[in-house]
């Protein structure tokens, strides 16, 4: 049996990687999210540690220096995001699945570096992701601008991952990324490493 691979949900910001995340770890309970770090401020309803571990930039750069991360990339507005090689270590070590929420490079910097790694990417229309991060508001009319430049790029790049999900109805979404994740544990179950 090969090792449980390494989930990797990636997508333009207002996709609603977050969302389906939440949904596919109520339904698959094997499976935990990796918590990321990043310099940007905390959202309302964000708790530490829970959907990312909130570093100041000094914090940030000082852990890099020490190794801690297996990719970390720029994102809008000059803000730092890295995945931590202690959470990977973490939840492989609990004997469960990791479930990673990246941006396109670092998910395929995840992919080049982690072997077994399956890529997902959601996708909605530019359209209806300024539609979503308007409503979500949680950013400055400045950076959506940003964010919808980025998704423009971002969408153009989907055939490079191993699924494309596209989430127009939620539960559509939902049932067809569980279906999708069940697949992929199921064949790595069956492979010899
Ligand atoms: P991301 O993590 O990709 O930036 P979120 O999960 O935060 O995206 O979703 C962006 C916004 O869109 C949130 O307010 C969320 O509730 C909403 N949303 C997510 N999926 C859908 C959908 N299928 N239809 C309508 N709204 C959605
Ligand atoms: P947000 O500010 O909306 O939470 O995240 C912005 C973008 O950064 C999203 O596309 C999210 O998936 C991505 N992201 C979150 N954590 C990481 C990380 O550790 N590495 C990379 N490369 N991207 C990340």
């Amino acid at each position: 049996m090969s090792p449980a691979p390494v989930i990797v949900v990636t997508g333009p910001s207002g996709a609603g990687k977050g969302t389906l995340i939440a949904e596919l770890l109520r339904r698959l309970p094997q499976l935990e999210h990796a918590v990321s770090a990043t310099t940007r401020e905390q959202r309302p309803g964000e708790v530490d540690g829970r959907e990312y571990w909130f570093l100041s930039p000094e914090e940030f750069e000082r852990r890099l220096r020490a190794g801690d991360f297996l990719e970390y990339r720029i994102y809008v507005s000059g803000k730092r995001y890295g995945t931590l090689h202690s959470e990977l270590e973490r939840i492989k070590k609990a004997g469960r699945v990791c479930v990673l929420e990246l941006e396109t490079v670092g998910a395929m910097t995840v992919k080049r570096s982690v072997p077994g790694t399956v890529t997902i990417f959601i996708s909605a229309s530019v359209a209806e992701l300024e539609r979503r991060l308007k409503e979500r508001a949680t950013e400055t009319h400045t950076e959506i601008g940003e964010r919808l430049r980025l998704a423009r790029e971002q969408l153009e790049q989907a055939g490079e991952f191993d699924h494309v999900i596209v989430n127009d109805e939620l539960e559509h979404a939902a049932d067809e990324l569980e279906r999708v994740v069940r697949r992929e544990l199921a064949l790595a179950a069956t492979i010899e490493p």
